[in-house]
């Protein structure tokens, strides 16, 4: 069996444009999910076999409406609620100061709260190298110290991961995560921002 019959992945194009080098040479494949909590999810994932671009993306059936997810992480065992994250949704965690808006390199998986966390933590690494001054660096710090303790569960402090995206194309799949329809003016606010 090959790994695409294997993991449900199926080319759907080989000769598509590469957006980075121009060249007709991105295979394009998806894997449909049937059955179980990804039921309905379509992911799509595009790669080039010429230059190191390669992206990814999630499109849940019932996605298309403006919508925030809100999940109130009450103990390490909440850091397995599986979470589809899509490449236009913007990553909010208030306990955390954390606020992470989606950009062109922006992927969209499938992964858990805590792969959420590892993801957040890389952007702040990012964002730790950009820092010129020393208050900035160490406002750094102390993020991705509090997330290591989360996530390590030393000292679990219960935080809210927050997941908006104009396009609907999120979830959060745990009966306490709480789905609602953001308005026109949070739309535009997030659309004028981005
Ligand atoms: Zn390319």
């Amino acid at each position: 069996m090959s790994i695409e019959e294997e993991f449900g992945v199926k080319i759907v194009a080989e000769s598509a444009m590469c957006p980075i080098c121009g060249k007709d040479t991105v295979v394009v494949s998806k894997r449909e999910h049937m059955g179980g909590d990804l039921e309905g999810v379509t992911e799509i994932f595009n790669q080039c076999r010429s230059c190191s671009y390669c992206a990814s993306d999630v499109f849940p059936s019932a996605g298309g409406e403006p919508k925030r997810y809100t999940f109130r992480v009450r103990s390490s065992k909440d850091l397995d609620v599986r979470i589809v994250k899509s490449s236009t949704a913007t990553v909010h965690i208030p306990e955390l100061g954390v606020d992470i808006e989606p950009g062109p390199a922006s992927k969209g998986y499938i992964t858990n709260v805590q792969g959420v966390l590892e993801r957040v933590k890389d952007a702040i690494h990012m964002a730790r190298s950009w820092e010129t001054t020393d208050e900035g660096k160490a406002r750094c710090d102390e993020k991705l110290a509090s997330i290591d303790a989360i996530i390590d569960g030393n000292s679990f402090t219960p935080f809210r991961l927050i997941l908006e995206d104009i396009f609907g194309n999120c979830i959060i799949i745990a009966k306490q995560a709480k789905a609602a329809a953001l308005s026109p003016e949070e739309v535009d606010r997030i659309v004028t921002r981005g």
